[in-house]
């Protein structure tokens, strides 16, 4: 039976879940499906998948209005081709926009799903009410987004921000990115497993059991929370000072231990900020279960966020 309302497919296509829903203007939820993404499959039989999830879902409610699509990776937004996708092997490359077109005649929209996640949260979670904030996503990366005057900052090769990628420790850790000290390598899931190692030795603890232990009042767990606060507010201040933004949303995975780490959090920025001291900056947890799924639906129902800067020329004279 077609639905009441006209609806969008929202696709958060994650390197462990692959999850479409179909979506309407008052961002309810009207079907969900959810697969494992099987990396080791590649680009082509995923893409399969997720197409038979959506002409599924199609086939029940009628034609959507579009499909949106969260990507964990870098996405080339004029072809649709894939950029850069970390947690995603063999993706770089691949035309993820007109492989999907081929079959499903609608709008599509793609989006980073640091950025997908911002979005849903500006339109429908905590940044309701704020024309200004800054999105850090961790879980097994740190995702970030900026949206200035309800515009997304997005530099001039469209992959900024990388809040993940500033340096917390200059001496520090080695980062994938060929930097050092990253935030990202303290702060994600994997990181946080890291910083446990001086407390648990080698047995691998995992964030999601570091939480677990540390609501339970475990010590080692709770002081691996305190130490990855402390380097959270170390990354989260400087942008303080340099971004002085009304609004800064901690979301992803590991923001479930939100309750875990956010004296810490609070108490180091009001030392390590006097922007944050003032009492004017807002650091919140995330409200959205799905921030990626939203943002995913947004950039089909709502009213498209403009990019600033516009693409410029970075030719030198
Ligand atoms: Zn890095």
């Amino acid at each position: 039976m077609p639905p009441s309302q006209p609806y969008a497919i929202a696709v958060d296509l994650g390197g462990t879940n692959l999850r479409v829903a179909a979506i309407n203007a008052d961002f309810e939820k009207l079907e969900a499906r959810s697969q494992a993404t099987q990396v080791s499959e590649g680009a082509a039989a995923a893409v399969d998948k997720l197409c038979r999830c959506i002409e599924e879902i199609i086939a029940r409610l009628g034609p959507p209005l579009g499909i949106g699509i969260a990507f964990p990776g870098q996405v080339e937004r004029e072809s649709g081709r894939i950029r850069i996708a970390a947690n995603l092997p063999g993706w770089a490359g691949f035309e993820l926009r007109s492989t999907l077109a081929a079959r499903l005649p609608y709008p599509i929209r793609l989006e980073h799903d640091g950025t997908a996640a911002a979005i849903g949260e500006f339109w429908r979670g905590a940044g309701v009410g704020s024309d200004s904030m800054a999105m850090l996503t961790l879980g097994t990366g740190v995702g970030s987004a900026m949206i200035i005057n309800r515009r997304i900052w997005r530099g001039k090769d469209g992959g900024a921000p990388e809040l993940g990628h500033v340096g917390v420790d200059y001496n520090g850790r080695n980062c994938g990115c060929g930097g050092r000290g990253c935030l990202e390598s303290y702060v994600s899931a994997p990181g946080i497993a890291v910083l446990a190692r001086r407390h648990f030795g080698e047995t691998p603890v995992t964030a999601r059991r570091l939480a677990e232990l540390a609501l339970a009042g475990h010590r080692g767990a709770l002081a691996v929370w305190d130490e990855m606060a402390a380097i959270l507010a170390a990354g989260l201040a400087g942008w303080i000072n340099l971004l002085d933004l009304p609004l800064y949303v901690i979301g992803g995975g590991v923001s479930r231990s939100w309750p875990v780490f956010e004296p810490r959090l609070r108490r180091e920025l009001e030392q390590r900020s006097f922007r944050y001291r003032r009492g004017q900056t807002r650091v919140v947890r995330s409200r959205l279960e799905e921030a990626g799924l939203t943002g995913a639906a947004a950039l089909i129902v709502s009213p498209a966020l403009e990019d600033f800067p516009a693409p410029v020329s970075t030719a030198r004279e």
